[in-house]
């Protein structure tokens, strides 16, 4: 492809957009922000970064591309965890950019719900939210940047799963353009609709590879009276899922967060932010901070914590505990939590396993995988926290200390993947619980997915988007396309 051969279509973008909102490489733009993935894994590089400002900009544009045979990736905040939103190295794909869509179209509080654009950034949506009263409960930490249309697109977890459930629950509708460019209009906000398909199902997770979502109704909920945050030791973590079974006969519906965290990755988070005071991880294998969620006071949140706690420490399954006093200690709590990636990498480069196992086993599979990876990989740190809660465990393995960092992932890292995924596959678990598989995976989704699933994502693909130009490369292989 030329630049004399783009011209008609980069001029035609323009167009539709404006001048300054189609940005390339021969126009001297900096393209570093859309083409890099932010993990800095791999950079890219655009035929044109597209900016569209309204549903109809982006219909047009998706016309414009189709017309031209050229692939659309489209990106929100860029901060996807598997290299999803950024285009390959070939200069022919255009990456559709959706952060100026980032209008709250309205709030509607007696249907309890919020319909905004998909560019709207997370972190905006949840603090319109607050504004009016309400809650909108998809917690990342990387709410300032991620935006709602890709955490549609990823169906992105968080810290609250274990009760509101993943983006895709909090879903009641949304707005589409098609790989032909047409616009679907689906922001009913029906919590009952059963005319057929479901079709929004199909969008969320979809990783863009079978339209651009513009817009989305979510629902909202009715503002907690008080969020109590408690930090516990546990002697393992059979002792953890114990805990989990009792903190849900206990708060019920009020558990709103249960993470886990083990042992060195929270030396690591003493090593590398010793500002923060870590309660009992120098004794204890294993720490889990959770948070009960109240509707009627704060005293009625702290009896009903002292209760589990008193509970779990009879049953031997909790050794210590703190209840944070106030909002700033909760804070500190759940920021120790959040900031375990940061400290993985600031100890350096590691291998990441998003995978997630019925509750009820992920002690075994813990300590099978661990003792497997101990013999095979001698010297290697295994840094396991996470959403215990839903049975997602960040399964992450830090090089041997003192190796060459960089080699050890080069040699290391495609064995050790086969030895965790197989032991997931065995306990019939997932080997992308909330990142999704972009380009980074897809080459390991055919070796864990069944043939029967593959063939009909394969065959929606085909019915959607049968030019395949919806960020091709990622998420399915459409070789026979
Ligand atoms: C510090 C940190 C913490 C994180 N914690 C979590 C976590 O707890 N849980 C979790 O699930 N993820 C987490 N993530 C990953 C990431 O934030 C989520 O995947 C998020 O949903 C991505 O949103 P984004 O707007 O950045 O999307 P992008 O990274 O821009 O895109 C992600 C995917 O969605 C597609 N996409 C984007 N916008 C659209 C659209 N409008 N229509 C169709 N497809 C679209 C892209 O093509 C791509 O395939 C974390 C990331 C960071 C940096």
């Amino acid at each position: 492809m030329t630049a004399a051969s783009t011209q008609p279509l980069i001029a035609e973008l323009r167009r539709i957009v404006g001048q300054d909102y189609v940005l390339t490489q021969d126009d001297g733009a900096d393209l570093r922000a859309w083409e890099l993935d932010w993990r800095g894994r791999e950079r890219g590089k655009a035929l044109a970064v597209v900016r569209p400002a309204s549903t109809q900009e982006v219909a047009q544009v998706v016309r414009a591309c189709a017309a031209t045979r050229t692939p659309i990736i489209p990106q929100g905040g860029n901060t996807g965890m598997v290299v999803g939103s950024t285009p390959d190295t070939s200069g022919t794909q255009v990456v559709l950019s959706l952060t100026r869509l980032n209008k709250v179209r309205q709030l509607d509080a007696g249907n309890m719900t919020i319909t905004v654009d998909a560019g709207c950034v997370l972190q905006t949506l949840q603090e319109e939210c607050e504004k009016a009263g309400f809650l909108f409960p998809l917690s990342l930490a990387s709410e300032g940047s991620c935006t709602i249309g890709g955490n549609l697109g990823t169906n992105a977890g968080g810290t609250q799963v274990v009760r509101y459930g993943n983006t895709r629950e909090l879903c009641l509708g949304l707005e589409v353009v098609t790989a032909q460019g047409e616009i679907w209009d689906g922001l009913l906000g029906l919590r009952k609709d059963n005319t057929g398909y479901d079709l929004r199902h199909l969008f969320i997770g979809s990783e863009g590879t079978l339209g651009i979502i513009t817009g989305a109704t979510m629902k909202i909920y009715p503002m907690p009276k008080s969020q109590l945050t408690a930090f516990a030791a546990l002697p393992s973590l059979e002792a953890a899922v114990q805990l989990l079974g009792l903190a849900h006969e206990h708060l019920s519906a009020g558990l709103t967060g249960f993470e886990v965290m083990g042992q060195f990755a929270l030396s690591l988070v003493n090593k590398h932010f010793p500002q923060q005071r870590v309660p009992f991880w120098q004794e204890s294998p294993w720490c889990v901070v959770l948070e009960n969620s109240d509707n009627e006071s704060e005293e009625h949140a702290r009896a009903q914590f002292e209760r589990l706690l008193e509970a779990a420490m009879e049953a031997g399954c909790v050794t210590d505990a703190v209840i944070a006093e106030n909002l700033a200690q909760a804070k500190a709590l759940w920021h120790i939590r959040e900031s375990i990636p940061l400290a993985q990498a600031q100890e350096g480069l590691n291998i990441k396993h998003d995978i997630s196992i019925n509750v009820s086993r992920i002690p075994a599979f813990v300590a099978e995988t661990n003792a497997l990876l101990e013999q095979k990989f001698p010297g290697a740190r295994l840094v396991t926290y996470g959403h215990l809660g839903d049975g997602n465990l960040h399964y992450n393995v830090q090089a041997p200390e003192g190796v060459d960092q960089k080699r050890f992932l080069a040699e290391q890292e495609a064995p050790m993947n086969a030895v965790v995924y197989e032991v997931v596959d065995r306990y019939r678990g997932s080997i992308s619980a909330e990142h999704g598989i972009g380009s980074l995976k897809i080459d390991k989704l055919p070796e864990h997915k069944s043939p029967v699933a593959l063939g009909l994502m394969r065959n929606i693909k085909r019915a959607l988007d049968p030019l395949n130009l919806m960020n091709p490369g990622k998420l399915l292989h459409t070789e026979n396309h």
